[in-house]
């Protein structure tokens, strides 16, 4: 068995659709278990669209707009998602009479996105005589924490998923990025999770291999759109492919790698637009001749939270009161960098943050600066590199980058530099043209 993921993008227009049949069917031999996301740009409308209602103004007219449009690009039938629609105009009904907006509330609305799309795939697959059956993995079995919007699969997921896909005729075409909690509400994994669900569903059937289809031909060195040149990385390991998704690299959603690594699935990223293209293959090691190098990434809207603490400072046990902190307010941090008299940690969001600020100052004195950047040179063998910090800082040191903070271990696979948020390209083109000459 193997596990093919449809991104967005890979379902656009009708045009990619054929493709993705055709993908499909080249690959029946193996059983594939399919998932899909939403079309581009719905899951999008549809928050939009929840948020709208919550403030007074339900619309469902673009939503309904787009979904006729793929109907009939697909030739399918008019009424095929009638029911969705329906449900998503009550929920819009019902956000307005509440007046708010829940995390709970913004899941449900959300997970429309993924029923439609795969209601509308498996009925295209069937329609090319590809024998196909919708399933939407909240009813799988998919079950999750109650973290709204970020949630994660408890253990018995995985068992339920396998139990319910035995038993499905033809190929399963799974939502991606829903599943349910315990009390039955809809949770959804984090935006660009469908790329999770298909490792989740990957280690529940035990697939051979987990192909994620999207619209460039593998991981990049760096993030094309930032850098046009950058080039397919051949293949990466699960360490340097989660660290660079992380770090932000898009591609692929940071906790993709997990359900893989515990089965040692390999994940290929693969390029619906160029399917012959070998894309990138990400396994447990690499062998040592690959770069050394292998990605760089970055994200903008990093806070940095410095703790000055005269009394406590190098005393035992400030560390863990400092990421205790973090870790009860469920606050994720990326770098940390110490000094003998204050310790600076960067995260990239708002959420928690006050009260870990509000906790901390009780120790020390602190302060958070806003409008930074994390750049991440990623690679199992960055420390290998002779001379990788003096190429690193001579190049930004030659554009004048002000540095705001780094970390850098002898063990770790990545180098991470604090700039301003509004040098963070500047930054990344900067070291894909130092440290990938040839590109
Ligand atoms: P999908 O709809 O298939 O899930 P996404 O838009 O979520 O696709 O992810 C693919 C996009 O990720 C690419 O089009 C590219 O712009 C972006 N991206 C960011 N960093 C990288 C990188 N290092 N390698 C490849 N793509 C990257
Ligand atoms: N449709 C969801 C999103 O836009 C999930 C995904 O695309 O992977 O974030
Ligand atoms: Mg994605």
């Amino acid at each position: 068995m193997i596990v093919m993921k449809f991104g967005g993008t890979s379902l656009g227009d009708r045009e990619r659709i054929d493709t993705v049949v055709s993908l499909v069917k080249s690959r029946l031999a193996r059983q594939p278990v399919v998932v899909c996301s939403a079309h581009s740009g719905v899951t999008d409308m549809l928050l939009a669209g929840a948020r709208a209602a919550a403030k007074g103004q339900p619309d469902l007219e673009p939503i309904r707009q787009r979904e006729a449009k793929m109907l009939a690009a697909l030739g399918l039938a008019a009424t095929l998602v009638d029911d969705e629609l329906k449900r998503l105009e009550q929920m819009f009904q019902g956000l307005r009479l509440l007046g708010e907006l829940t995390p709970r509330s913004l899941d449900a609305v959300a997970s429309f996105g993924e029923r439609m799309s795969c209601k509308k795939i498996a009925a295209y697959l069937k329609k090319r005589r590809v024998p196909a059956t919708y399933v939407q993995a909240d009813e799988a079995g998919l079950v999750t924490n109650s973290r709204f919007t970020r949630a994660t699969p408890l253990p018995e997921a995985y068992d339920n998923l396998r139990a319910y896909l035995a038993k499905v005729k033809g190929v399963p075409i799974v939502t991606g990025f829903i599943g349910r909690d315990v009390d039955g509400n809809v949770t959804t994994l984090g935006r660009s999770g469908s790329d999770y669900s298909a490792t989740i569903v990957g280690k529940a059937v035990g697939a051979k291999e987990v192909e994620i289809w999207t619209d460039v031909s593998g991981v990049l060195t760096a993030d094309p759109r930032i850098v046009p040149e950058a080039r397919p990385v051949p293949t990466l390991t699960y360490t340097e492919a989660s660290e660079l998704a992380y770090y932000g690299a898009k591609v692929i959603h940071p906790a993709t790698i997990h359900p893989a690594i515990e089965q040692g699935i390999p994940v290929r990223i693969l390029n619906t637009m160029d399917p012959k293209a070998p894309g990138t293959l990400i396994v447990p090691t690499r062998t040592t001749t690959g770069a050394p190098v292998a990605c760089i990434a970055s994200k903008r809207g990093i806070r940095l939270v410095n703790i000055v603490s005269g009394r406590m400072l190098g005393q035992s046990g400030f560390m863990s009161t400092v990421f205790d902190a973090f870790q009860r307010h469920d606050v994720v941090v990326d770098l940390v960098a110490t000094s003998e008299v204050s310790v600076t940690v960067s995260v990239d969001t708002d959420e928690g943050l006050e009260s870990v600020v509000g906790e901390l100052s009780q120790v020390g004195t602190v302060t958070v600066e806003r409008g930074n950047g994390l750049v991440a040179v990623v690679g199992e063998r960055v420390q290998d590199l002779s001379g990788l910090a003096h190429r690193v800082f001579e190049a930004l040191s030659a554009v004048k980058m002000p540095i705001r903070a780094i970390s850098y271990g002898g063990t770790k696979t990545n180098l991470q530099l604090v700039v301003p948020e509004d040098r963070t390209a500047d930054a990344v083109r900067t070291l894909h043209r130092a440290l990938f000459p040839e590109a």
